[in-house]
């Protein structure tokens, strides 16, 4: 019989949701284990994936909090001064910008492998807090007293409160039957890097066209970062096209605005499923980051969402142990719950549902698309809220 080894909290998955509430818990000094099938190599030096992450001061505010900002290098965040939304190859675009905030950016994107690294070198200094790397888990299981894990080297671990941030495809979601609404898009995202002759002024451009969309995100010096969501198949044949073909695809659909434009590096590319589970804790067992919502990425909100549900938890946790409560109490777990799924339905469905407008190549759809642009462009408290979303509260 393999011997059982206890802690507080176990978290499987150390991707970007697993280590942010690792460190949010860190200091509270109870015993944490993070579970990670990559290797302490791979977390401590992460690949890039093409993905840049578009931070709101919200999540800023908290990085700084945990000491995870002090991690990322200054000249990979980029400021976004203004946001420009179009309809097909129309020059008329709905825009939105910093002039009704106190700031002065609306937010900054940051690639996700420098996030994966700060988090990662925040987690580390915590002798409380363990990483089992290059191993996964197999079994998930949990009674009244306790939530166990059993791993793929046959170890098997227990503690009062087991969280999975294991990604959207959650392996300990479905160990422990919480079902998911899945969106299957058909579509998959490509993303990618480009330099370019003409300076972006820090503006982010999202076009939609009839089948197809594609956002360019400032990056520093002349260079952004693109991202083409496309129907699977023709998915395919733009990851296959020589670069001088994709440069010139590139370049008639975004007119002239950034010049002569050439990729730099690797296309990397996502299949897009958004998923919501149907609940987000069960007996001392809770759903992080994407394995709880898992967001398309058109509205820039999934990192977001995660980072900002950790602390949700972490700050329940907190309270629990100042009044001498059960970390994994229903008590504590429920209010997570609650205080999480208000932050997320309406962003979830609501994002879901700007993606059906936007891939509906009917006549009606898209004259809707154009004519909404208008109206919306007209509507201050419309431009407020959608701003407000963009940046955070803090905003
Ligand atoms: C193209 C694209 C653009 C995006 N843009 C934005 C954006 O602008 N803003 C934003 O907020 N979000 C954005 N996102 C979303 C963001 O990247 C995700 O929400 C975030 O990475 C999710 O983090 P996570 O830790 O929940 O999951 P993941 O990053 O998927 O990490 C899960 C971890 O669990 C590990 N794991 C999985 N199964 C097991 C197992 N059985 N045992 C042990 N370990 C396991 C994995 O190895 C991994 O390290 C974007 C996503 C995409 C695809």
């Amino acid at each position: 019989m393999p011997k059982k080894n206890s802690h507080d909290v176990i978290i499987i998955g150390a991707g970007p949701a697993g280590l942010s509430f690792a460190r949010a818990l860190a200091d509270t000094g109870l015993k944490i284990c993070l579970i990670e099938k990559q290797t302490i190599a791979t977390l401590a030096n992460p690949p890039l994936d093409g993905r840049d992450i578009a931070l709101t001061h919200d999540s800023i505010s908290l990085m700084k909090q945990t000491g995870m900002f002090d991690h990322l290098p200054k000249n990979e965040i980029s400021p976004i001064r203004e946001a420009r939304v179009f309809s097909g190859g129309s020059s008329y675009f709905l825009g939105f910008d910093t002039k009704q905030m106190n700031k002065n950016a609306l937010g900054f994107f940051v690639p996700n492998n420098e996030i994966r690294r700060a988090s990662y070198r925040a987690v580390k200094p915590f002798k409380n807090v363990t990483i089992k790397d290059n191993i996964t888990v197999k079994k998930t299981t949990t009674d009244d007293a306790r939530g166990t894990v059993h791993l793929s080297n046959g170890e098997i671990l227990t503690a009062s409160l087991i969280v999975a941030a294991d990604s959207r495809f959650s392996g300990a979601r479905a160990q422990m039957g919480i079902p998911v609404t899945t969106k299957d898009f058909g579509r998959v995202a490509i993303v990618c890097r480009m330099a370019h002759t003409k300076p972006h002024d820090q503006i982010t451009y999202e076009c939609f066209f009839d089948s197809w969309t594609m956002a360019v995100l400032p990056l520093q010096g002349d260079k952004s970062s693109l991202v083409l969501t496309l129907p699977a198949e023709e998915a395919e044949a733009v990851m296959a096209m020589a670069p001088a073909a994709f440069n010139n695809r590139i370049m008639q659909n975004l007119g002239d605005r950034l010049g002569k434009m050439k990729l730099i590096g690797e296309r990397h590319s996502y299949p897009l499923v958004a998923v919501y589970a149907s609940h987000f804790t069960s007996k001392r067992f809770a759903l992080m980051g994407d394995a709880a919502v898992g967001m398309h990425p058109v509205t820039a909100h999934g990192y977001n969402l995660g980072l900002a549900g950790a602390h949700v938890l972490a700050n329940e946790i907190r309270k629990a142990l100042s009044l001498g409560l059960d970390i994994g109490d229903a008590t504590v777990l429920d209010a997570y719950s609650r205080t999480h799924r208000r932050a997320s339905a309406f962003l979830y469905y609501g994002t879901n549902a700007l993606v059906n407008v936007y891939t509906d190549n009917r006549p009606v759809a898209l004259a809707l698309r154009a004519i909404g642009l208008r109206i919306a462009n007209h509507l201050p408290p419309f431009k407020r809220y959608v701003t407000k979303q963009l940046t955070g509260k803090a905003a």
